[in-house]
């Protein structure tokens, strides 16, 4: 039987691996981290390569904070940037937010830009699919956002195909930026075994669309073999907390520490890239 390893770092220490006793978190052989060194450089994800967040909430829908506290939360762990990504009103979310308040959060972003000139806030937006993979909303209105997750909400009842058709359609919409947690809880918990994920991950691929690994200590590993795809064919993957208050923020070190004991690179998570760069990527569906 082979002795397992994790891949070990530390944001004050070099990149190193050494071996641990504590096995229920080794995934690896020797062989394994052997490979995957050779494979990667030796750039694994660690939680400081992370340089914001893209999926949170505040108190304009479902967050228990105000934008204010979110930001200075975000700010104040070390982060660059803080994508707050609140639901627009759709018949699945009466409470969401319309137009006007769409505007008044864009005034709020813009104010506490000018207040922290350090940090950079986006103004997200998540909606759920319909059934058929089309979007609740119009073109004109996700332009208002600088960029969009999508997510799926609870499907039993649908079949295999039509879920992975659904997913494959959103994740082909040249507006959405990020396509909210297929790989974390929503396959592994709920739908396990029912979503083609070779063919998810390869339109993911095509249409230019990151996938959400989900960072929320309370759900289940990530599926490994997923997000070893997904990096293999080129898709982005965003550590997201989906932070509904603000200490839920720093949630992304856990799933941070997931991704890299999946072998997941640098280069393969989405906001590990820093400000301007994120900007660029999300430039073109956005108006930032
Ligand atoms: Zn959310």
């Amino acid at each position: 039987m082979h002795r397992e390893y994790i891949l070990y770092s530390d944001c004050n220490n070099s990149r190193s691996h050494e071996p641990t006793n504590e096995s229920s978190r080794g995934h690896f052989t020797i062989e394994e981290v052997t490979d995957l060194h050779n494979k990667t450089g030796n750039d694994l994800v660690r939680p400081c390569d992370i340089k914001g967040i893209l999926h949170s909430h505040s108190r304009y829908c479902d967050g228990a904070h105000p934008l204010i506290s979110m930001v200075e939360t975000a700010r104040n762990i070390g982060l660059e940037y803080l994508g707050i990504s609140d639901h627009f009103k759709t018949t699945a979310h009466q409470d969401g937010m319309d137009v006007s308040a769409v505007k008044v959060q864009r005034h709020e972003v813009d104010l506490l830009r000018n207040k922290y000139p350090d940090f950079e806030i986006l103004q997200g937006v998540e909606l759920d699919a319909n059934p058929d993979g089309t979007l609740p909303v119009d073109d004109a209105t996700l332009l208002l956002f600088d960029y969009v997750i999508v997510s799926f909400p609870e499907n039993d009842g649908y079949n295999p195909k039509t879920f992975t058709d659904q997913v494959i359609k959103v994740a082909s919409h040249p507006l959405v930026t990020i396509l909210g947690r297929p790989i974390g809880d929503l396959i592994l918990n709920k739908n396990g075994g029912s979503l083609d994920m070779e063919r998810v991950l390869k339109a993911a691929a095509e249409g230019q669309t990151a996938v959400e690994v989900n960072a929320n200590p309370d759900t289940d590993q990530l599926q490994w073999e997923y997000c070893r795809m997904a990096q293999e064919l080129g898709v982005f993957m965003s550590i997201s907390p989906d932070a509904h208050r603000a200490a839920r923020l720093v949630d992304y070190r856990h799933g941070t520490e997931q991704a890299h004991d999946a072998g997941l690179r640098c280069a393969s998570i989405l906001n590990t890239l820093p400000v301007a760069e994120l900007k660029e990527y999300l430039g073109r569906n956005s108006n930032i």
